[in-house]
């Protein structure tokens, strides 16, 4: 089998650094390598990836702010073709057509128990060491050398061992490039308004940062009936995809407390910050009205440090809320998502912006770094 493998972090290239300033592609953090194919264990199958699509929290490992054991075989956000079953997997057969989810819930801790499985405790654990929900990590190089396993799925490759919980099974005809990115930016961005938020119809919802993430966000905002969705982002390139989303007025961050004062008065009902930035989770909830919600999806370095005046909590009944997959119940929501899809109402195929060959990981780094891309999918 073949992937691309991150042996040592590379610093986010600065634009206008000057002379000497390396980019993603110059450095080659990925390396598109053969490793020995496993084979499913219990509780495990194998997929034939079809499509790998590439987000912003593999590129926050390859910059070091996501910290990961290396070396690491990359990727989370993936559709394929299941081609192996492990012992006592029965509710799966080879062929079916499945979608990759980054986090594999046990079922039994207590965030699974109590409705909350994307924060399942043993995924986190598994997720943060390298391995598999059933066993340690199965990668290896041909000379033996063990391989980290990505969010359980470490799509950038031809192939993946998973466990059964990894995977979501989908209808046949769901074309791959739409549903390669339901895995993760579809069910992230969806889920944090219409699970973690609950916006109701007629409501006011911001959201900051238009990636895959940031704009599956608008769509569902306006799927859940809001009034008025405002979108922001400095990167202009951004804007007329988010007009195309749903929104109702588009800006940049300089833009953004006007085009709020001017759709809902004194503040949203809800913020989405999907960044990745403490200030700009401060901006929001600056910006929500009394009462609003702002809702953290974008994963900042773990060393940010968030600093907002304490009684707007309190005093103006403010909420802040954290989303990590939207909330979501994949098995649950991916096949509810792609329903919106079949109605016409959730158009996805916006977030997909071109294809390239596996080979081309380290450009497609610079490409989404410098937001000239929204998604961009991957063929090994
Ligand atoms: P992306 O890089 O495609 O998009 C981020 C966007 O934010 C860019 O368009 C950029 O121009 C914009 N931006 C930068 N500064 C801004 C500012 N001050 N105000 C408004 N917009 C600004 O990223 P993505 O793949 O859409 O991911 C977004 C974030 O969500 C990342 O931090 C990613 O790691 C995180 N993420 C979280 C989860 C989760 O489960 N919570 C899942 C997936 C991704
Ligand atoms: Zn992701």
């Amino acid at each position: 089998m073949k992937a691309a493998v991150l042996y040592s972090t590379v610093p986010a290239p600065t634009p206008g650094a000057g002379p000497g300033k390396r980019t993603y592609s110059d450095a080659g953090p990925l390396l598109v390598q053969e490793l020995d194919q496993p084979e499913p264990r219990a509780g495990e199958l194998g997929v034939a990836i079809t499509y790998s699509s590439l987000c912003h929290s593999d590129l926050s490992v390859v910059d070091g702010s996501r910290v990961r054991p290396l070396p690491m075989a990359l990727g989370h956000e993936a559709v394929g073709r299941v081609v192996s079953l492990g012992e006592g997997v029965e509710d799966v057969s080879v062929g079916d057509h499945v979608v990759l989810v980054f986090v594999p819930s046990c079922g039994k801790c207590r965030a699974c128990l109590s409705g909350r499985p994307a924060l399942c405790h043993r995924a986190a654990e598994v997720n943060g060491s390298g391995d598999l929900l059933h066993g340690p990590a199965l990668l290896r190089t041909p000379a033996g050398e063990r391989i980290n396993h990505h969010l359980g799925v470490s799509a950038f490759a031809d192939y993946a061992v998973v466990a059964r919980e990894s995977v979501v099974v989908i209808d046949d005809d769901v074309p791959d490039t739409v549903a390669a990115m339901f895995g993760c930016a579809v069910l992230t961005g969806m889920g944090a308004v219409l699970n973690t938020a609950g916006v109701s119809p007629g409501q006011s919802v911001a959201v900051f940062g238009l990636g895959a993430v940031g704009l599956s966000a608008v769509m569902a905002a306006r799927l859940a009936g809001a009034a008025s969705v405002i979108a922001v982002d400095p990167n202009q390139g951004k804007h007329q995809l988010a007009r195309d989303a749903g929104a109702t007025s588009v800006g940049t961050p300089e833009d953004a407390a006007r085009l709020i004062a001017e759709a809902s008065g004194d503040g949203v009902d809800v913020a989405i910050e999907a960044v990745g930035s403490a200030a700009v989770i401060a901006s929001c909830l600056e910006q929500v009205t009394r009462g609003g919600a702002v809702v953290s999806v974008g994963l900042p370095h773990p060393s940010a440090q968030l600093t907002v005046p304490a009684l707007q909590f309190a005093g103006a009944g403010k909420r802040l809320l954290g989303s990590y997959m939207g909330d979501a119940v994949p098995s649950r929501d991916i096949p509810k998502y792609l329903g919106f899809w079949r109605e016409g109402r959730l158009p996805v195929e916006l977030l997909h912006t071109d294809t390239r060959p596996l080979g081309e990981i380290n450009e497609g780094l610079d490409a989404l770094a410098s937001g000239q891309v929204v998604r961009r999918l991957f063929q090994a």
